[in-house]
């Protein structure tokens, strides 16, 4: 038989790559809005606003009030791999910040058109620049601006034919920001953050700056989730908190749900940890007669050097080092609390 002749290796073109290579960090609208949320953060912003218009899809914009960006970094703001938190690969040990590979921003800008309006400290004006594949569409122009740095992110996955098809056809991607928005505000407390539809009045998330952890949850998950809630910590005097510290709420045995919400954060990272998730659930299932799921905030503290948060583009998910320990005592300080709010209950139900 004649022996077929090998398909011919070339080089991909660069716009190519990088169009397929921003698909996997950007996967959704609802992941844009995590990376510009967390560069406001990491600019020290304490206000944060988030508008979306047709699921994201047509439109996301993020305002903030951080330290904004230098004019003389414009050009290079959406390239590949520029950033102003890593310089060595050491740096990523210690990192404080939730950015650090630069990629964000550029990736945008290869699936969608990003506008950015940014001021500094001490200028009298400042600039707006729109942004494709990875470039400046034009030179800054100076602007009026307020303090900090306003992206718009417009007409998403525009190139990418199949990706929009598939999430227009799904309603569910406002709510997936509402939910991202509702897990930052609890945690970051001492930043405002509100999200609405674009053209609506009321915000779907409204937080206010410095309020304490459980009026934030009060106003951002309800009054139903705060009145059921129990602080949970592992304290200094506890063995188990020199390999981590941990504090958070949990909802008691009056609190009923169809479905588990736990919002986590390692080192202030927000981040998902299935297996957790999964060992409190149990202990609820165990110990609640009605098959009610929990409500779960916790924080997690631990040596930087202990978390991988290298290990996924999207950094949803990390690894730890000691993970099996620090499940075991968290799921034993839940059990123990859980098993007396649902003795108690029971008590008061008899008398
Ligand atoms: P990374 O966050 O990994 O550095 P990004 O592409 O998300 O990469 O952002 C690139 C750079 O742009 C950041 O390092 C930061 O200096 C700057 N930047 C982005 N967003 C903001 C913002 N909202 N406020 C101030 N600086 C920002
Ligand atoms: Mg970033």
């Amino acid at each position: 038989p004649p022996v077929q002749q090998p398909p011919k290796i070339h080089r991909l073109q660069e716009s190519v790559v990088n169009r397929i290579a921003a698909g996997e960090v950007i996967q959704r609208p609802v992941s844009a809005v995590k990376e510009l949320v967390e560069n406001s953060l990491d600019a020290h912003s304490t206000s944060i606003n988030v508008v979306v218009k047709d699921g994201g899809l047509k439109l996301i914009q993020v305002s903030d009030d951080g330290h904004g960006i230098r004019p003389e970094d414009l050009p290079i703001l959406c390239e590949r791999h520029t950033t102003s938190k890593l310089s060595t690969y050491e740096d990523l040990q210690s990192i404080k910040t939730m950015g650090f590979r630069g990629e964000a921003l550029a990736s945008m800008t290869h699936v969608a058109h990003v506008t950015v309006t940014t001021i500094t400290e001490g200028q009298l004006h400042g600039y707006r620049v729109s942004y494709r594949d990875g470039a400046m569409e034009n030179q800054p122009k100076a602007c009026a601006a307020v303090k900090g740095t306003q992206i718009m992110v417009e007409n998403l996955f525009y190139n990418m034919i199949a990706r929009r098809k598939t999430l227009q056809n799904s309603s569910d991607d406002y709510s997936k920001i509402v939910d991202l928005l509702s897990r930052f505000a609890i945690h970051y407390t001492n930043v405002g953050f509100s999200c609405r539809k674009h053209g609506a009045t009321r915000p779907d998330v409204h937080s206010v700056a410095t309020s304490s952890r459980l009026d934030s949850i009060k106003s951002v998950y309800g009054v139903s989730v705060a009145r059921n809630l129990i602080s949970i910590e592992v304290s200094d005097d506890d063995p188990s908190s020199s390999i981590f510290k941990m504090d958070g709420f949990m909802s008691n045995s009056n609190y009923m749900a169809k479905k588990t919400t736990m919002v986590l954060f390692i080192n202030d990272r927000l981040v998902d940890c299935s297996a957790l998730k999964r060992a409190l659930e149990i202990v609820y299932a165990a110990t609640l007669p009605k098959a009610s799921k929990p409500f779960l905030y916790i924080s997690i503290v631990l040596p930087p050097e202990h978390v991988d948060v290298n290990v996924h583009p999207t950094k949803r998910e990390v690894s730890l080092l000691n993970q099996e320990i620090i499940i075991e005592k968290i799921q034993s300080t839940v059990e123990l609390k859980l098993r007396n709010s649902n003795e108690a209950r029971m008590f008061e139900e008899q008398v």
